[in-house]
């Protein structure tokens, strides 16, 4: 029983963060859950979970190929990997740049697309994307490459969407504000000197959402989980906003 019984769910930066807690929940509702990461020791915590996993980079075209033959057809993807640059037009690097697309981006798209054919030939499947508040939905200092790279994972949520929207797939995107993850205390950390302490960049942070608090990533999940479900079976092609009134 439960809400994902008897659905396959394929998860990308599992091992940590909102990927890891997504994991989580949606085995607790009784999917059949395959878990990867660049990190192939976080992942692997969630083998004591009872949920199979093995490490993938999806910045590897190679490897994302090899892991949808591997985990074989599913029901549910969820494209949870994605790196937030802290920069601006000005600082922002070459590098930074293509780095950026191809994680946030292109990797996306790679992983969406090994996956796309089985779902097609099942004639079902649910594409879950992870974009941001920080995107077309609102601009956020200092993220100029994240809320670029963001608002392209809605055209592409939106693209996919409306190209299969007749043949039983649905496409859609998380739009979260502040969420309390491992990364985001790095970034607080980052801004700590600016800020004056960890203590006020915490604080600046938490100040966004108008709610005064983080985000869990277990609240993020429970989207993940209703946008994986057939509760959502109308629903696509849209970027849904979780954010704490961060957008009020
Ligand atoms: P996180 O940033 O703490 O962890 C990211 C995970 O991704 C790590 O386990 C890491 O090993 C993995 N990863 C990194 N590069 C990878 C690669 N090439 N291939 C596979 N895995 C890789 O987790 P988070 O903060 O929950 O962020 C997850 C997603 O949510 C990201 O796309 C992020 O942009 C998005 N997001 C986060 C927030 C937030 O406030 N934390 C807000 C909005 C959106």
């Amino acid at each position: 029983s439960g809400r994902l019984a008897g659905k396959r769910c394929f998860v990308t930066a599992a091992g940590q963060g909102i990927g890891r807690a997504a994991a989580l929940a949606m085995a607790a509702e009784g999917a059949t859950v395959v878990a990867t990461d660049l990190d192939a020791h976080k992942v692997g915590e969630l083998g004591a979970r009872g949920i199979t996993h093995f490490p993938l980079n999806v910045l590897d075209d190679a490897a994302v190929e090899e892991a949808a033959k591997q985990a074989g057809p599913i029901d549910i993807l969820f494209n949870c990997a994605g790196y937030v640059h802290q920069n601006t037009i000005l600082s922002c690097t070459d590098e930074e740049w293509s780095f950026g697309f191809a994680l946030n981006v292109r990797a996306m798209w790679k992983v969406a697309r090994a996956f796309l054919p089985g779902m097609l030939e099942r004639k079902r499947g649910s594409i879950v994307n992870m974009s941001s508040a920080c995107s077309s939905v609102k601009g956020a200092p200092n993220r100029f490459l994240y809320g670029t790279t963001k608002a392209a994972v809605i055209g592409l949520t939106k693209s996919i969407a409306t190209e299969y929207v007749s043949q039983g797939i649905r496409c859609n995107c998380l739009c979260p504000g502040t969420v309390d993850t491992p990364s985001l205390h790095d970034r607080i950390s980052a801004n700590a000197a600016a800020a004056g302490s960890v203590e006020a960049a915490r604080a600046a942070f938490v100040a966004r959402q108008l709610m005064g608090r983080l985000a869990t990533a277990e609240e993020m999940a429970a989207l993940v989980v209703y946008l994986a479900s057939d509760e959502s079976a109308f629903v696509t092609g849209q970027s849904i906003v979780i954010d704490g009134g961060w957008t009020l």
